[in-house]
C-alpha cells in the first residue's frame, strides 16, 4: 500500500537517470581527447578528424545512484547546423564549453560558441561548465593562455572553469564531475518543488525527475 502511494506522488514515468551534454569548442582543443580519456581512458596523439557527431556513452554511479551519461562530439557545427543536429541541441541536458591553453583564440571563440547556442537552446535551462585542457604544456612549449584571461572569460560569461589535461588525465574526472554534479542536482531540486512530500523518500533513494 505504501508503495503505491509513493509511486503516485512521484510519478514514475518522469524519473530519469541519463544525461545528454554536448562538448563545443574549436577543431584540435582536445574535445575527442577529453571524452575518450573520460570514456575510456585512453589518449592518441594522432589527431581524428571526423566530419559527424561522435557519441561517447559512459555509466557512473554517485551516491549509490547510477547514471547514463551520453556524450556529444560535435565536429564544427556552426556554419551547417543540420535538423537532427538542432534537435540534439536542444535536446541536451549540459554543455561542456572547451577551449585549450595551446590557442588563444579557443578561448576567445567560446563567447561565439555561447552565441550560436542561443539560436537553438534557452542556456538558462542547461548546466555548462568551460575546460580549459592541455594544462600539461609548459611555458615555452606553445601555452599561449593566461590565468587573468581565463578568470575574465569565466567572469564574464558566468561560466564555472576547470583545467584539465586529456593527455594526463589530470583533472579529468573531477572536471565533468562538476557538470554532472550540477545535473543531479536540479534534477533533485526539480523534483522537491514538484512534490514536496517525496523529499525524505527521494533523498533516500535518489530519485530523480525530469
Ligand atoms: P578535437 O578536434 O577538439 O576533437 O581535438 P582532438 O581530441 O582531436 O585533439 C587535437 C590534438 O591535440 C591531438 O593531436 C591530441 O593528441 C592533442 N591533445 C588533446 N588533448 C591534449 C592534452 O591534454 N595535452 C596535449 N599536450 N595535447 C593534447
Ligand atoms: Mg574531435
Amino acid at each position: 500500500m505504501k508503495s503505491e502511494s509513493y509511486e503516485k506522488k512521484i510519478d514514475v514515468s518522469k524519473i530519469r537517470d541519463s544525461f545528454n551534454i554536448i562538448l563545443m569548442g574549436d577543431s584540435s582543443v582536445g574535445k575527442t581527447s577529453i571524452l575518450e580519456r573520460y570514456c575510456n581512458d585512453i589518449f592518441k596523439t594522432e589527431k581524428k578528424s571526423k566530419k559527424t557527431i561522435e557519441i561517447f556513452k559512459k555509466k557512473v554511479t554517485f551516491l549509490d545512484n547510477s547514471y547514463q551519461l551520453k556524450f556529444w562530439d560535435t565536429p564544427n557545427i556552426m556554419n551547417n547546423c543540420n535538423k537532427s543536429e538542432k534537435k540534439m541541441l536542444s535536446n541536451c541536458d549540459g554543455i561542456i564549453y572547451v577551449c585549450s591553453y595551446d590557442n588563444s583564440d579557443s578561448l576567445k571563440h567560446i563567447n561565439t560558441w555561447y552565441q550560436f547556442l542561443t539560436q537553438y537552446i534557452d542556456l538558462s535551462t542547461k548546466e555548462m561548465i568551460l575546460l580549459i585542457n592541455k594544462k600539461d604544456l609548459k611555458e615555452g612549449e606553445g601555452k599561449a593562455i593566461t590565468e587573468e584571461q581565463i578568470d575574465k572569460k569565466s567572469k564574464d560569461l558566468q561560466l564555472e572553469y576547470y583545467e584539465i589535461s586529456a593527455k594526463t588525465g589530470e583533472n579529468v574526472f573531477d572536471g565533468i564531475k562538476i557538470i554532472i554534479d550540477k545535473l543531479i542536482e536540479r534534477c533533485n531540486d526539480r523534483s522537491r518543488g514538484s512534490n514536496s512530500d517525496s523529499i525524505n523518500e527521494q533523498e533516500k533513494g535518489g530519485c530523480n525527475i525530469i
